[in-house]
């Protein structure tokens, strides 16, 4: 007998399920609502990407694309190549080192090794860690600078990143991300219009927390900061790494690591015992240069005049090289340490690394998964009524008449459930209770031959007889008190 296997969902991924996705579905559309209002169409992207977008937009450098992506070879033809090529270097590795035949051997090995790193170059494909790098290459590829700029576009979809699960990380997650992407004309100096840029970057944050506030989402704190620009923040970063160098010791092994990779990302640690020296290093807002001075002041004037709060935050740096200048992030209620909701910045000069003209660009991407713990966590998850109307039926008659109620029923938008057999009336009315409908209806001989139907209010128990028209008056009526 073949051994009975129970299948489970992959490590790091999870089955949405009803009646959570009703949640999830109003999340979407409010999303879709409200950035409809700001002028913003939506992008579907594709899942998969070559690996070298990635590489190239988010950086090699970084825990997403070094550690986290999802990737393999994805082409029949060339993988067939590639697996001679390798199965000749596994030969070669056997080889007995004959005299003067090893030096061949080895460069034979070289050129092997060579024309298998080029061909993996050109079928390496990865499932997205993120889709900014997409829309980018969308832009391009579309000629979307011909287009009547900015182009804003907001997408939804799952992401893919191999981390450690726990609450609020997955490896399979969902985003929800607008970006606003303008080509720069030619001879523009991209450093110019200062205000401008400040005040798309004003709007694209006021857009994410009109979403949440819209949503009900609670405790909703937005962060922001500059991280200067190609021409202050190298600057910044080697002072900042002098620093450093002189509290190495000090230091948890990851910051000491960092001093060379990355050292902004020291000012992220969460470590206890840096904290205090954390507090001592200088600050990039000290640092900026004036044209990144000048923006990061507008942008908070013009967040002032949007009406939305904010607090400074000079520690935040993000963990994709592609940002520059604004950068922020959101936090909400109920999420431990795992607590951003939203990460966002500008990002000019990214298009025109993917080989596209310069352009700015400004975006977010929401974690969804996140922001519906949240929702939930302050009860505004909301437990759906899953059915509106339980028709209970018994007889062949009534059956007819119960199939065309429900059709009726359905065509103006109410959740039917419609047993497929007859059912005595009381085990109905505990099925119809179960399935936590509003009404049933019971059509049985009686109802049929005097046309009043029997209609139970389930939440009371009480129960009333009704003409069909009064019936949908009244279900018609309920409904619009309780949208
Ligand atoms: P974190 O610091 O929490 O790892 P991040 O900087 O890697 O976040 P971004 O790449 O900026 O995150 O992605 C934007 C948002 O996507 C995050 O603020 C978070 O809400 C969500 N997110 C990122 N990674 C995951 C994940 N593995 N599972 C669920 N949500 C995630
Ligand atoms: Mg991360």
């Amino acid at each position: 007998m073949a051994e009975k296997k129970k299948f489970q969902a992959i490590k790091g991924t999870r089955d949405l399920l009803p009646p959570e996705t009703e949640l999830w579905d109003r999340v979407e559309q409010t999303a879709r609502k409200v950035f409809g209002t700001f002028g913003f169409g939506e992008i579907r992207p594709p899942m998969i990407e070559r690996t070298r977008l990635f590489e190239r937009a988010v950086g090699s450098d970084t825990d997403i694309v070094s550690k986290e992506m999802f990737n393999w070879v994805d082409d029949p033809d060339l993988s067939g190549a590639m697996t001679k090529i390798r199965d000749e270097m596994r030969k070669t590795e056997t080889l007995p080192a004959v005299d003067g035949t090893a030096a061949h051997a080895m460069l034979e090995k070289q050129a092997r090794l060579g024309a298998f790193n080029n061909l993996a170059e050109r079928v390496r494909v990865a499932l997205r860690p993120e889709a900014t790098a997409s829309v980018c290459r969308a832009y391009i590829e579309h000629e979307m600078h011909a287009l009547p700029q900015p182009v804003k576009l907001w997408y939804t979809g799952p992401m893919f990143r191999r981390e450690r699960p726990q609450k609020g990380r997955y490896r399979q997650f969902y985003q929800i991300g607008a970006e606003v992407l303008e080509m720069v004309p030619p001879n523009q100096d991209p450093t110019k219009n200062i205000g401008k840029d400040a005040a798309v970057d004003a709007e694209v944050i006021e857009m994410v927390m009109a979403f949440f506030a819209r949503l009900g989402l609670e405790s909703v704190k937005l962060e922001i900061n500059s991280i200067g620009d190609r021409d202050c923040r190298p600057k910044y970063v080697e002072l900042l790494r002098a620093e450093l160098l002189k509290v190495k010791e000090k230091l948890g092994p990851d910051s000491q690591r960092r001093i060379e990779t990355n050292p902004l990302r020291v000012l992220d640690s969460k470590l206890e015992s840096e904290q205090g020296i954390i507090a001592g290093l200088p600050r990039i807002v000290d640092h900026l240069c004036t044209n990144c001075a000048a923006q990061y002041a507008e942008v908070k004037r013009q967040l002032g005049m949007r009406g939305v709060p904010y607090a400074e935050n000079w520690r935040l740096v993000r963990g994709l090289d592609y940002y520059m200048r604004t950068t922020f992030e959101i936090t909400a209620l109920g999420l431990g340490s795992q607590n951003a909701v939203c990460g966002g910045g500008r990002y000019d000069g990214l298009v025109e690394l993917l080989g596209g003209q310069p352009t700015k660009g400004i975006g977010f991407a929401i974690g969804e998964d996140r922001l519906i713990l949240s929702l939930q966590e302050a009860g505004k998850g909301g437990t759906p009524q899953s059915r509106d109307i339980f028709v209970a039926w018994m007889g062949e008659r009534a059956q007819a008449a119960a199939i065309l109620a429900a059709q009726k029923l359905r065509a103006a938008g109410f959740r039917v459930e419609l047993p497929p057999v007859e059912q005595k009336f009381g085990r109905a009315l505990g099925q119809a209770d179960k399935l936590g409908a509003r009404y049933a209806l019971i059509l049985g001989d009686d109802e049929i031959a005097t046309g009043q139907w029997t209609v139970k209010t389930l939440a009371d128990g009480s129960q009333a007889k009704m003409s069909e028209a009064q019936f949908l008056e009244m279900v018609a009526r309920s409904k619009t008190l309780s949208s």
